[in-house]
This record gives structure tokens, C-alpha cells and sequence, in this order.
């Protein structure tokens, strides 16, 4: 199947007379005939499902769809990106250990690494994602455990490279994470290009409406967690707190990593999502591919007249030729990239506040990336925790505007953007 298709066919197959769409299993509870049955789930001898704090046969067929159009071999939901986040990495790390990460990494994740997961003792090193290959060489020590990047940067739309990523983590024997969101896998798929693990923030554009927050966690099934079986005890030895069961020898490379995160994280911090959340996140991924070829057309539209309009200091989108990232964004990403674009509105933080005042359709949000199009200041807003310092290291000026551009009909995007730009002046 074609990503349009899987979009629309994978994850769930309804035998004859069953509900077309995936029924929403809102049940906490799974009933059983003797205890020896259940015992064999909790052992995981048996496939099944128990408990939803653990796994809930809904959110596994939204997962499914997802692992097939990124290309992996097993995924779970998590009822945020932020979870998905947390676990992607938790799951391989622990106290002591060390995780190299692209600088310009959304901020919210930027703070979970950089401040609750150092508390919890795992070391970062957050590097330039243009760095140089001696740069990258010197992030890494003995106990580093994982690479994690963004595909495009949120919001600073740098365009990682993830196949350079890729080598340089394989030659340290550690996985590659990549937070897949902006691009999403009708974009880009980035296990084609070397990633091991892809985690979303399904709120975006896999939601797509402004109706679910929610996480994803894809694995490749490609990572050799045996050949690194030092670094991955986890994966590799017995968990004696699953009745001595060895996660790659009973699930092997395919299951392992997701069937760990599961057992362990789900189990023991619950951060799954909710059943009905699943069931809306199902109905945007149906109708993702259709929407993110709208996105980026539209999105080329309004960059292009920004770049042309003189209200306006300067324009960052990597479907721009003029941008830095224009020909990264066409090697991984040919079809387009993704919606949002940030530019500066001449006459700096003041001018964009009143810019962002006047405009109509596009609205003040925190959020980004749906249906909807919307308006951010993140050094007023979303990045006020970080200094001058890490913002810029993060790619973000302080006169940024990041403008996610929604699927209305683009002509009415750029009549609102031309008013509100006229207010200015
Ligand atoms: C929003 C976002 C997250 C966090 O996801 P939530 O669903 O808000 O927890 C992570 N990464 C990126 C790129 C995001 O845009």
C-alpha cells in the first residue's frame, strides 16, 4: 500500500459484519476465564490485554497504522509527545548515562532533557545540528546512549540531516531518535534514512484539528540491541521485574524495544492515551495525506508572499530556494515539508505583537500545526523559560512569529496576513 492508502486502510481490518471504523474499546478492564490465563498474560506468555493503563486494543490499531506509514516494525501510543519524548529515551537510559541531542530541538523536549531528565542523572550534550563532523565526534563518551533530532525543527525549521546523524550514532554503536512530527511520514520517513526510533507529538498534524493531545513511539526493528548488548542490558539481560524475561530473546529485534516501554514505563508511569483520543487521532490520520499536500502548497503561497512583502524583515522556510535548508528539505523531504513557516515583522517585538493583533483568521495559539491557521510569539510565550542564550542556540529570535498555515483556502490566509501587516506601518 501507498502512504494514502495505508492512511486510510492500515492498522485495522474489520472481518465480515464488524464496525468499519475502529471501535473504541473504553473498557479498563479485560475479563478472563481462569487465573492461569491472565497469569500468562502478566508473564507475557500470552498475547492479550489486561489492564489500560498498560495497552488497550483501540490505541493499538491507531498504533499500528502509524508504525505502517513510517515503515517500523511495532509502535505504541502515549498520551502526550512529551510522554513520547520521556519514554523514547528512558527506555534505553538511565541514571548515568549520557544522550547527544540536536540544540535546536522543540523547546518543550529541550527542557525534559535539559532539566527533569538531568535531574533524574542522564547527562546531555545538545549540539549544533550543522556542526562540524570533529564537533560531533566529541559529543560522544563511552555512556552515551542515544542521538535524538528533529526532522524539521519546531520552531526553527532547521532541517537535520538525518542520514550524517545516523552514521555517526551507528559508528558509536547507539540508536538514532527522531521526533518526526512537522514532516510527518507522508513527508519523510526516516527510517529510510538510518533512524532506529521515531516519536511523534501526535497533536499536531496527525490529530490535525485541534481535538487530542497525544504521543507516538515507532521502532525500525533495526537497531541490534544484541550487538550492543553491554550498553543495553535492559533489552539484553532478564527483567526481574517480569519474571525473568529477556525482551530481545522473546520478542526479538522486531518487538523488543516497544514491548520494554510497555511493560516497564506504561506499567509503572501510566501514560497512555486515552481510548477516545486514539479513535480521534484515527479519524485525522485518514485524511493526513490529503491535508499535508494542502498544508504545504498553501504554505509555499504565503512564504512566498511574505518574502515579497516589505513589511516583513525576513523569511524562514526551507521550501524557499533562497533558504539555508532548501536543498536538505528536497533530498528528505521532495514533496514538500510541512506548514509552518517564522518570519520577522519589521520594527521587531513590538511590531509583531501589534501585527499579531490584528489579524483575523489566524489566531494566538500556542499551538501549531492543524487544520486551523495559527499565530505564535515564542520568546513572549512558549520559550520564555530559556535565556537569550539557549534561544538562540535554539534557532529562535526574539522578534520570531511562527505561522502555522492552515488549510483554508490560501487567498484568504494572505488577505489576513496583508491587513495585518498594513496595521503596522
Ligand atoms: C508539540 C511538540 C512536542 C510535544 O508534544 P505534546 O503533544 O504537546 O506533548 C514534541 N515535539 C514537537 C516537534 C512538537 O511540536
Amino acid at each position: 500500500m501507498r502512504r494514502e492508502t495505508m492512511c486510510i486502510q492500515a492498522g485495522y481490518e474489520p472481518k465480515n459484519g464488524e464496525s468499519r471504523m475502529i471501535p473504541i474499546i473504553q473498557s479498563t478492564t479485560f475479563k478472563y476465564d481462569t487465573s492461569e490465563d491472565m497469569g500468562k498474560l502478566f508473564d507475557l506468555q500470552a498475547e492479550g490485554y489486561f489492564y489500560t493503563r498498560l495497552q488497550n486494543p483501540t490505541n493499538d490499531m491507531v498504533a499500528a497504522k502509524i508504525a505502517a506509514l513510517e515503515g517500523g516494525t511495532a509502535a505504541m501510543l502515549t498520551s502526550s509527545g512529551q510522554a513520547a519524548s520521556f519514554f523514547s529515551v528512558f527506555n534505553i537510559a538511565g541514571a548515568g548515562d549520557h544522550i547527544v541531542a540536536s540544540a535546536t530541538i522543540y523547546g518543550g523536549t529541550f527542557n525534559l532533557f535539559n532539566v527533569t531528565m538531568k535531574r533524574m542523572g542522564i547527562d546531555f550534550t545538545f549540539v549544533d545540528p550543522d556542526c562540524s563532523d570533529e564537533e560531533l565526534e566529541a559529543a560522544f563518551r563511552p555512556n552515551t546512549k542515544a542521538v535524538f533530532g528533529e526532522t524539521i525543527a519546531n520552531p526553527a525549521l532547521v532541517v537535520f540531516d538525518i542520514e550524517r546523524f545516523a552514521e555517526a550514532a551507528h559508528a558509536h554503536g547507539v540508536p538514532l531518535i527522531i521526533d518526526n512530527t512537522f514532516a510527518t511520514p507522508i513527508n519523510c520517513r526516516p527510517f529510510e534514512w538510518g533512524a532506529d526510533i521515531v516519536i511523534h507529538s501526535t497533536t499536531k498534524y496527525m490529530d490535525g484539528h485541534d481535538t487530542a493531545v497525544g504521543g507516538c513511539i515507532v521502532d525500525s526493528g533495526k537497531f541490534d540491541w544484541r550487538a550492543h548488548a553491554d550498553k543495553y542490558p535492559g533489552l539484553t539481560t532478564p527483567d526481574e521485574s517480569y519474571h525473568g524475561i529477556t525482551y530481545v530473546d522473546q520478542f526479538g529485534l522486531e518487538g523488543a524495544y516497544i514491548t520494554k516501554a510497555t511493560a516497564q514505563l506504561m506499567r509503572d508511569f501510566g501514560a497512555i492515551q486515552a481510548p477516545q483520543n486514539a479513535f480521534y487521532l484515527n479519524l485525522g490520520l485518514e485524511s493526513l495525506a490529503v491535508r499535508m499536500e494542502r498544508h504545504c502548497f498553501n504554505a509555499q503561497k504565503v512564504a512566498e508572499y511574505l518574502q515579497k512583502s516589505d513589511a516583513v524583515e525576513w523569511v524562514n522556510y526551507p521550501g524557499l530556494p533562497d533558504n539555508r535548508y532548501y536543498e536538505r528539505a528536497k533530498k528528505y523531504m521532495p514533496d514538500g515539508t510541512c506548514g509552518v513557516i517564522s518570519f520577522g515583522v519589521k520594527g521587531g517585538r513590538a511590531a509583531a505583537e501589534t501585527f499579531m493583533k490584528h489579524l483575523k483568521i489566524g489566531m494566538i495559539a500556542t499551538h501549531v500545526a492543524d487544520a486551523h491557521t495559527c499565530v505564535l510569539h515564542p520568546a513572549s510565550s512558549t520559550h520564555r523559560q530559556l535565556t537569550d542564550e539557549e534561544l538562540a542556540a535554539g534557532g529562535v529570535s526574539p522578534d520570531l512569529i511562527r505561522l502555522s498555515v492552515g488549510i483554508e483556502h490560501v487567498d484568504d490566509i494572505i488577505e489576513d496576513l496583508e491587513q495585518a501587516l498594513a496595521a503596522v506601518k
